[in-house]
């Protein structure tokens, strides 16, 4: 690598995250991993990630974190918005203030991070925004209402983001894992259950909740590093692709 690029991974405590900070730190990237867990990043700093602190719900948070990376490192080359969650659960269920939430997560968290990003990105005249969707942005099921209401409108957004930013050479890509094994699925399945209980859905919750957590249990879903790769061939590409889909069995760049 000529110059030394700054990588910014949100979500990097667990998972997908995780393992792409490990995997970009070992190309040679400069990384920041960010996420509440810091402690969970001990491992990473070991290769050379820096931890650094981040609510994503937290808008002085967002800003702090940006701050501290520029600070230590002048510049961000590539940020990866991998920081997510699914709150399952029935619509009729699932509180408001809850569903509020899921989108403050995956997506204006997320939007208030590109805000603050792509000033830098401009004066650099360059920068990649690689947004971790899912296949849940393109198909629906039940009892994710609100999941795929925030990739849906993450497909939106960061389609938008692509022709508003193309000029100033910077190149907004989304990856849409299929199931990949992490905690995710599980957080979803509590989330399911809890936002039941008690309720005429719960039958029905429950049995979705223990399918999903035995799927993610299983060895049937792909390793996280399957997207860790997808989003390292995102950011070494100098060619722009504006998405990937991968971990369904399919590996399409499209
Ligand atoms: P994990 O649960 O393993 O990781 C989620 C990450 O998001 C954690 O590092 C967590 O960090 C971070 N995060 C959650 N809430 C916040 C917050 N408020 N502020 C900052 N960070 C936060 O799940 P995955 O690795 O699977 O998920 C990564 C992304 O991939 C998500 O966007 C998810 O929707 C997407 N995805 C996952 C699929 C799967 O099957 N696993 C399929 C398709 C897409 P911490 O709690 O420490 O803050």
């Amino acid at each position: 690598m000529d110059q030394e690029k700054v990588v910014l991974i949100t979500g990097a405590s667990s998972g997908i995250g995780y393992q792409t900070a490990e995997k970009l730190v070992k190309q040679g990237y400069r990384v920041f991993g960010a996420a509440r867990r810091v402690e969970r990043m001990a491992g990473l700093t070991q290769l050379g990630v820096t931890p650094v602190y981040l609510d994503i719900t937290d808008e002085d948070s967002i800003a702090e974190m940006v701050q501290s990376v520029i600070d230590q490192a002048g510049r961000i080359d590539v940020l990866v918005n991998n920081a997510g969650y699914g709150s399952y659960g029935v619509i009729e269920n699932v509180k408001i203030s809850e569903a509020k939430n899921q989108f403050e997560v995956n997506i204006f968290g997320l939007a208030r991070l590109v805000q603050l990003v792509l000033p830098h990105m401009r004066a650099q005249h360059a920068g990649k925004i690689i947004n971790i969707s899912s296949m849940a942005g393109r198909i629906t099921t039940y009892m994710g209402a609100w999941y795929h209401a925030t990739k849906y409108a993450l497909e939106a957004f960061s389609d938008a983001l692509r022709m508003e930013v193309a000029p100033f050479g910077i190149d907004v890509v989304i990856i849409e894992p299929g199931g990949i094994k992490t905690n995710w699925g599980l957080i979803a399945a509590d989330h399911l259950r809890d936002s039941s209980k008690g309720t005429v859905y719960e039958q029905m919750a429950d049995q979705a909740a223990d399918k999903m957590q035995k799927t993610y249990t299983s060895n049937r879903l792909s390793d996280p590093m399957v997207i860790a790769n997808a989003i390292t061939r995102a950011t070494n590409s100098p060619h722009p692709h504006p998405r990937y889909l991968v971990g369904y069995g399919a590996k399409v760049s499209v």
